[in-house]
């Protein structure tokens, strides 16, 4: 069956009318183009569809024109469309005289590279990664779910908690400051929601570990996902947040992956479990080693470490991740690792002990990211300290079995830092990116880019005058 015949049978058996194009843009959102089914035939799979590439972030005005090519086998129909409508990802191209060309900065292009840099290395054959995708829901009209709500003001709340007094009251069903972790009905209001949200990801082929409220007071939900193979799972941790995004939507309501919408309450992160198998078997299990890891686990995690900073520019890539990163919320702030410990930048969880779970989760991560320079970035880091044997522990990086939110001056003096702001991420990647240019995985210029737009984003944000300001200084 050709590709268009296989695509017009599901069209066929689903009544669809409308067929959808998804391309993920420099930043990771979704944009997407749509065609009448009356238009759809083979030349879509060899000519393609012509788009301005300028607005994707990919290309100068001046040499704009790019091609988007579909692939059949990600077809699959819109759960939001109302008009019935198939969807389809696929690949960008360049334009050349002859032919196209895959464009070597389109996301996935760069994550299938950094996978077949892992299987050239020997390293690997394959990565699973299990993203957590931790959001806040809020109302579209008045940006809060609860009575009291996330844009209750701050000045107040602030004040109650200073006092040891938060949370007093009659609030009634609202959930607690800092009181959100798996709250059942009816504080959790929004379980009917989530569960919907789950459904139609089964529905598009992920499969979903579980949901649950979380920490933050107003609204902070999580969805966890079970690992798969890294770019299989960009993809679907694309599909995610449409799912969620829409789901909320079609609800009368936002939901959002910034790192941190309501100050004093949690952020939201998105822990990234990994792990590797080559020949079949689990590369990251020693039942000797600490932790029942084995050393090319520990050299992962020091290439990890290692990287730490500049990774943030792909991991941590807005102005708003930064305010997450901070102490207090089971975000990282410190450079280490260890078992259990949720104030490490690098947490192996204790439950997963069998050694096709073994593995590790990096915690820095956020949602702002675009997931395929996020997962390639982070695979490139590892395999740098495989090669290279990074030893976290020869190197003073743990394990850290302590909290590291409250440390000693002289302990806060050994332990290296997370970035403080996203200026010293791109300074970090500026100086430290040999490990993910090795054969071209991360293109030279996908890199100037990166640090050139989003420099002049944060420069542009830090030009506008922060509501806090004016509490501060109106009055001098
Ligand atoms: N919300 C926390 C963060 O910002 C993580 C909480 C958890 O461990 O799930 O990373
Ligand atoms: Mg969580
Ligand atoms: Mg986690």
């Amino acid at each position: 069956m050709g590709k268009s015949e296989k695509v017009l049978q599901l069209c066929r058996e689903n009544s669809i009318r409308m067929i959808d194009f998804k391309m993920v843009d420099l930043d990771g959102r979704w944009r997407h183009i749509t065609i009448p089914l009356e238009r759809f035939g083979d030349s879509i799979f060899t000519q393609g569809i012509g788009f301005d590439g300028s607005n994707y972030g990919y290309a100068p005005i001046e040499k704009s024109d790019m091609v988007f090519i579909p692939d059949p086998d990600s077809a699959v129909i819109d759960p939001f469309a109302e008009i019935p409508t198939l969807s389809m990802t696929g690949d960008v191209c360049v334009i050349g005289t002859d032919e196209n060309k895959p464009f070597d900065q389109y996301p996935r292009n760069v994550a299938l590279r950094a996978a077949e840099y892992m299987k050239q290395s020997g390293a690997a054959d394959s990565i699973a990664i299990g993203p957590e995708f931790e959001f806040y829901l809020f109302d579209t009209v008045n940006y809060q779910v609860s009575p009291r709500g996330a844009s209750y003001a701050v000045d107040t709340r602030q004040a109650e908690w200073n006092t040891g007094l938060a949370d007093t009251g009659n609030l009634g069903y609202e959930v607690k400051h800092k009181g959100g972790y798996h709250i059942a009905a009816p504080q959790d209001i929004s379980y009917n929601l989530r569960s919907k949200m789950c459904m139609l990801m089964e529905d598009w082929g992920i499969r979903v570990k579980y949901h649950h409220h979380e920490v933050g007071g107003p609204g902070q939900l999580e969805i966890e996902v079970e690992l798969g193979e890294m770019v299989d799972m960009a993809d679907k941790t694309m599909i995610t947040k449409y799912i969620v995004k829409n789901a909320a939507a079609a609800e009368g309501r936002t939901a959002t992956f910034m790192p941190k919408p309501v100050y004093q309450e949690a952020g939201s992160g998105m822990h990234v479990h990994m792990l590797l198998f080559k020949d079949g078997k689990p590369v990251f299990y020693d039942k000797d080693g600490y932790s029942s890891l084995s050393r090319e686990a520990h050299y992962f995690i020091g290439g990890l470490l290692k990287h730490a900073p500049s990774l943030c520019a792909w991991t941590n890539p807005s102005t708003n991740s930064y305010k997450r990163l901070v102490p207090g919320f089971e975000a990282p702030v410190t450079i280490g690792y260890a078992t259990s410990n949720r104030s490490a930048v690098i947490r192996i969880p204790a439950y997963a002990k069998t050694p096709e779970l073994k593995r590790f989760e990096l915690r820095s991560p956020d949602a702002t990211a675009n997931p395929y320079y996020a997962y390639a970035a982070i695979l490139m880091a590892g395999l740098d300290g495989m090669e290279k044997q990074i030893d976290p522990q020869a190197n003073g990086w743990g394990p850290y079995d302590y909290n590291l939110y409250e440390l000693s001056p002289e302990q806060q003096a050994r332990i290296r830092s997370l970035p403080k702001s996203l200026d010293e991420a791109l300074d970090a990647l500026e100086q430290d990116h040999d490990y993910l240019t090795k054969n071209g995985v991360f293109p030279e210029r996908l890199i100037q880019i990166w640090l050139e737009r989003k420099r002049k984003e944060s420069r542009a944000i830090s030009q506008i005058p922060h509501p806090a300001e004016f509490g501060a200084y109106y009055d001098l």
